[in-house]
């Protein structure tokens, strides 16, 4: 997110009526070479040359008009204003995502959560990521750590970028992805880490983390949670669930990603469990 270049106002202020200069985006996102911008609905007549002057002095191919995030697979919805090509290769605490900003959700408000996954992987480790979309959360932890991963992601078009840049990264030998539902992964009893980076139902897939775990594994567990259930939840669901299963959970650490939505928080806990 940055702000607006002197030199966009100054191209528009003289083809734009003299009210509308001042609704001109002045934050927005860059994903490679792919700029999303968030658009005022008075700026609607003239978005497309707005973007094509957004494009030109920040030296993008493709402007985006930031819409909503979707369903199950948290598909963007996105109107193309500049350009047309929406596959890009975005570079981050150096790991390459390849991905289609138009299809494949990457929420840069995520990027702290990134950073952290590389930090407390170990290297050898196995994590099953079980939401690996391009594999956000976990190829950090593949090239900077050289953590073993099984990569699992069921929707086969993101699927495509997260295979492209394991290789991008160099990371073959050490990831494993799968084209299938979580719900559907046979190994038990493999991991020494599981990453639950999905919202909303996130809860519905405790008893499947809890066999794939090891013993004293950790468990990533994200969720949105409404701000007056907080700090109990989400760990107190986690920890029902866990002990219906036979499981004790430890609660090592939680923090707050982002906001979702007006008074409720994407959160991760950090859960050591416990085969009882
Ligand atoms: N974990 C990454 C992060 O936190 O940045 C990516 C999150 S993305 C919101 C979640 C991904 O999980 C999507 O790509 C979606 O297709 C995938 N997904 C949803 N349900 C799934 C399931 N049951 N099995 C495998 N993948 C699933």
């Amino acid at each position: 997110t940055q702000v607006i270049k002197p030199r966009i106002r100054e191209i528009l202020s003289k083809e734009l009526p003299a009210g509308l200069v001042n609704l001109l985006p002045k934050h927005w996102v860059q994903i490679g070479d792919v700029l999303i911008l968030p658009l005022r609905p008075e700026l609607e007549p003239y978005k497309h040359r707005i973007a094509e002057v957004y494009a030109e002095v920040l030296g993008v191919k493709t402007v985006l008009r930031k819409g909503h995030i979707h369903g199950e697979t948290r598909k963007p919805d996105y109107e193309v204003l500049y350009g047309g090509d929406t596959v890009t290769v975005h570079v981050e605490n150096g790991v390459k995502y390849k991905l289609d900003v138009a299809k494949v959700m990457f929420s840069p408000a995520n990027v702290k959560e990134r950073v952290r996954m590389a930090e407390v992987a170990r290297p050898g480790e196995l994590v099953v990521d079980m939401f690996a979309g391009i594999g956000h959360l976990s190829l950090p932890m593949a090239v900077h750590k050289g953590a073993r991963v099984i990569a699992i992601e069921k929707d086969p078009y993101t699927f495509r970028f997260l295979v492209e840049s394991i290789w991008l990264n160099n990371v073959q030998d050490l990831m494993t992805p799968y084209n299938i539902d979580n719900r559907n992964f046979p190994a038990e009893n493999i991991a020494d880490r599981v990453l639950m980076g999905y919202v909303v139902k996130t809860a519905e897939f405790i008893p499947k983390a809890l066999s794939i775990a090891k013993d004293e594994a950790i468990i990533h567990y994200h969720n949105t949670v409404p701000e007056r259930l907080m700090p109990d939840e989400p760990f107190a669901t986690f920890r029902g669930i866990a002990r219906e299963y036979g499981y004790e959970a430890e609660k090592l650490n939680e923090l707050i990603i982002k906001r979702y939505a007006p008074g409720v928080w994407h959160v991760v806990v950090d859960v050591r469990v416990f085969k009882r």
